[in-house]
């Protein structure tokens, strides 16, 4: 088995750099853990994703689905390739951007997953349908202002900064901005968290309001 039993991720990202900035001590703790964690990257070029690829080999992520598109052309017809990572990957839970985030590639992105989950499960459409459980919305420049869980990174905290590192072109142009935005902002969701860093997620439910799903009710609440 390949970590099935206990679940499986699938990290879904604008561009080469986000995985890193704002899930990449998660993304490294979950790997340790023997689960399995997929990336998909709606955008890239050839010297991105070799940096990519170097921080994926850090972090400890399995599959990478890598792509050669523009960094802003980023719109709704990308929904089809989510299903398909969706349907390929069968995650139990999907780690993306946030609707609120202040790029509004990160906003389109987040759209896109939300979507795509829900369309990834329709039994009517596809023989496979999968049905993803949770979508995790992470932060990158824009803090989430009420996140619903803070995971403590601290001891792959060095890993997920040295995995940010290999994202050399983007380190450099912004001139150690996403370094320091990184440690800072981990240390802050640190002391909110009671542990010395900590990485923040909203909780988005995938909405099932029909008859198109394998398994559209719950025995019980609790
Ligand atoms: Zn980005």
């Amino acid at each position: 088995m390949s970590g099935s039993d206990e679940g499986k991720i699938l990290v879904v990202v604008a561009h080469p750099d986000d995985e890193s900035i704002g899930a990449g001590g998660t993304i490294r703790r979950h790997a340790d853990e023997g689960i399995v964690v997929d990336i998909h990257c709606m955008t890239g070029n050839e010297e991105r994703n070799e940096e990519l690829k170097a921080a994926c080999g850090i972090l400890g992520a399995h599959n990478l689905y890598l792509s050669e598109r523009d960094d802003f052309a980023i719109g709704e017809e990308l929904i089809n390739e989510v299903v398909g990572a969706i349907l390929k990957s069968r995650p139990t839970i999907v780690i993306t951007h946030h609707e609120d985030d202040y790029n509004r590639n990160h906003q389109q992105c987040a759209l896109i997953v939300k979507q795509a989950v829900e369309w990834a499960s329709h039994k009517t459409v596809f023989d496979d349908a999968h049905r993803v459980e949770r979508i995790y919305n992470m932060e990158i420049n824009t803090m989430i202002s009420h996140p619903h869980v803070l995971v403590d990174i601290s001891a792959s905290y060095d890993a997920a900064l040295a995995a940010l590192k290999k994202h050399k072109s983007q380190v450099k142009k912004a001139d150690s901005f996403y370094t320091q935005l990184y440690d800072a902002r981990t240390r802050l969701r640190g002391v909110q968290a009671k542990c010395k860093r900590a990485e923040a997620f909203a909780i988005t439910l995938p909405e099932h309001a029909g008859p198109f799903y394998e398994k559209n009710s719950v025995d019980r609440l609790i």
